[in-house]
């Protein structure tokens, strides 16, 4: 299948060698140059800007980094330029309403489009184990369903145009929240001297289990290992958890939905961010709750 491919950073390069490994013809497009080389070391063919990538597409495949990019992409490059004949995929995590918008457009010259934002990081991007989540028609998700295989371990339905980044906004709230739970029962437990293994042996058997401690425990040397164990390097950094948690506030907001838990993880982790953490893996927010995140000096005594 001869397929375009938008948006080659840290989750598209991984993705896009997957299905150029598969056999696809892929065409590949980034706006950085280092981007296009590795994309060309991984069996892509580079093209020279989006709209020779996507001229004789049968898919058009997008990974950018949040709605501004997938409108322009879309409105002044892909659609028109396209054959109506390709299915349109966006993988980027973006706002529902604007999902909505550029599918309704697409639609309307057209095109068959879904979104199918992903769960699973830059490893699982690699690797080819993705989760993809996917909003639009049943006859757009069929037509995707094959393509996503190739770079996931699952594709799953979850209804029309703009679910699946409502699904996606919606888990990230979750695992956000459920991580600072986490983090601040294991300071908590670790303050009332409890051993922090048996702790975790407890909660992991206890109605206390959740995926943030058992999967992904943010405590060094506790359970499996995770970037808890490589000082918080790797693995899904909290600037991504904050654009995902202002994106659930955005959409709560737009559907007057009471959201306090996820209110208070993005302020959480807007202050973390603010002190340094934004490259950190999300659990690092812990240093932040056992207050041992060296904090910088206020900016108004910089330079003194
Ligand atoms: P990234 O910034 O590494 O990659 C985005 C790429 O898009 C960049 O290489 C950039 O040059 C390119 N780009 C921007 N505008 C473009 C344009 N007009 N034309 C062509 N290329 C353009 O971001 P990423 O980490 O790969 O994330 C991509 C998306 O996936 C984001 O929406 C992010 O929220 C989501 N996501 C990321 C992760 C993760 O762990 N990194 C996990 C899940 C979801």
């Amino acid at each position: 299948m001869r397929i375009a491919f938008i948006g080659l950073g840290n989750m598209g390069s991984g993705m896009a060698a997957n299905l150029a490994k598969d056999k696809h013809e892929v065409h590949a497009f980034d706006l950085n140059a280092a981007a296009l080389e590795k994309a060309a070391a991984n069996g892509c063919t580079i093209a020279a800007s989006t709209p020779a990538a996507v001229k004789k597409a049968e898919a058009v495949i997008t990974m950018l980094p949040a709605g501004t990019h997938v409108r322009e992409v879309y409105e002044s490059e892909v659609l028109g330029t396209a054959p109506k004949s390709a299915i349109l995929i966006d993988c980027s995590t973006i706002d529902v309403a604007t999902a909505r918008e550029v599918e309704a457009d697409a639609q309307a010259k057209g095109y068959a489009m879904v979104d199918a934002p992903v769960s699973g990081g830059i490893a699982a991007a690699e690797a080819g184990s993705l989760t993809f989540m996917v909003g639009g028609s049943e006859d757009g998700f069929a037509r995707a369903e094959p393509i996503l295989e190739k770079m996931g371990k699952a594709v799953i339905y979850a209804g029309g145009p703009g679910a699946g980044q409502a699904a996606k906004i919606c888990n990230n709230m979750l695992l956000g929240a459920s991580m600072i739970a986490t983090c601040e029962t294991f300071v908590l437990a670790r303050n009332l001297g409890l051993d922090l293994q048996t702790f975790f042996d407890i909660a992991s058997k206890a109605s206390g289990q959740n995926w943030s401690m058992t999967s992904y425990c943010p405590i060094p040397g506790v359970g499996p290992e995770t970037p808890a164990d490589r000082d918080y390097e790797g693995g899904f950094a909290a600037a991504l958890m904050l654009k995902d948690l202002r994106l659930a506030m955005e959409a709560a907001a737009s559907v007057d939905s009471y959201t306090p838990m996820g209110s208070a993880a993005e302020e959480l982790y807007a202050r973390f961010a603010k002190l340094g953490g934004s490259t950190k893996d999300f659990s690092a927010i812990i240093k932040m709750l056992d207050d041992s995140w060296p904090k910088p000096p206020p900016p108004e005594l910089n330079g003194f």
